[in-house]
């Protein structure tokens, strides 16, 4: 997915790891054509979870005969993108030339390193259901710059837990870990409660973590849980324990890493350091330089929008 409501100047995002708490971020909504899309990183509250800095969740839809997602070939830097989906199907291609469909359970991974341009459609023959997130995880500083990479993983392996089900997408839980091209000890993974009335899900202490109820049905000690809406559980827990209302087995996404401790700066689709490089990166895109080309997609590449360059604050909470 592209970046589809940027900011007009880049955002400052940072680590702000907190130990003991339960913050909750709200979504932003917005409608997009058909579909509506809820942003959930970054947000003023809550800029980074461990390396995670971009959350959208779209859907659910249903529309037979349209195409819920279509998102023209559009440039990134600096990050990977994760599309997971809970129902439809995604179709991704790319300027390396990789043609990848996503369907339930399995994993499209781009690294985008020095530049990448892909774009995402519902396939023609497709049901015209969508429901799922598009997620990024910033590259640290070390790795940013590598060469771009794509990644299509058929299964994710699942683990049985206290109350259900987790389906590990990137990560670690127990000794369940499976292949995932990663730059930072960083964990994705999907709840699935079954009918008991509490979920246990061991935590590595390292990381700082986030729960996104998918469906409504959980609750957090006693705080009942919004769907589409972020928790943040600071660092330093060895679990979390989500209590499971009579009757419903709600879905969950759950997202940690070790704080990333670097500054980074997003803007439209990309991640950086610097506002040159964002300047660079969206003039290449518009010269057709650095990015290659996405070919098989019926339409035009999506323009950048244009950028506002505003000196950055070295401190966005001060
Ligand atoms: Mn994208």
């Amino acid at each position: 997915m592209s970046n589809l409501w940027p900011a007009e100047s880049a955002e400052v995002c940072d680590s702000q790891p907190s130990a003991d708490v339960v913050e909750e971020v709200s979504p932003v909504v917005a409608d997009v054509g058909s579909i509506t899309v809820r942003r959930l990183l970054p947000r003023r509250a809550r800029r980074l979870v461990g390396p995670w800095c971009f959350l959208d969740v779209f859907g659910p839809v249903k529309q037979s005969g349209r195409k819920p997602m279509d998102v023209p070939p559009h440039p990134h830097i600096g990050l990977q993108t994760v599309t997971w989906l809970f129902a439809g199907d995604a179709l991704h291609r790319d300027s390396l030339g990789s043609e990848a469909l996503a369907v339930p359970g399995t994993l499209n991974l781009m690294t985008a390193g020095r530049g990448i341009a892909h774009s995402e459609e519902t396939p023609a023959d497709a049901t015209g259901a969508l429901h799922g997130v598009q997620l990024w995880i910033a590259l640290p500083d070390a790795q940013r710059g590598i060469a771009p990479a794509f990644d299509h993983y058929s299964e994710r392996p699942h683990v049985d837990v206290p109350g259900g089900r987790v389906t590990v997408i990137l990560g670690r839980i127990w000794e369940v870990s499976p292949p995932g091209r990663t730059f930072s000890p960083v964990l994705g993974a999907e709840i699935a409660a079954d009918r008991a009335p509490r979920l246990v899900v061991p935590l590595d202490r390292a990381f700082e973590h986030a729960v996104v109820p998918i469906d409504a049905g959980l609750a957090l000690d006693d705080l009942r849980l919004a769907p589409d809406t972020l928790y943040y559980l600071g660092i330093g827990r060895d679990e979390v324990c989500l209590r499971v209302e009579p009757g419903r087995r709600p879905r969950a996404l759950l997202l940690g890493g070790v704080p990333l401790g670097e500054t980074v700066l997003m803007w439209w689709n990309f991640v950086a350091r610097t506002t040159e490089e964002i300047v660079a990166a969206r003039e290449d895109w518009q010269a057709g330089r650095r990015f290659g080309e996405v070919r098989g997609y019926p339409g035009a590449r999506l323009d950048a929008p244009p950028y506002v360059a505003r000196p950055v604050p070295a401190n966005p909470m001060s």
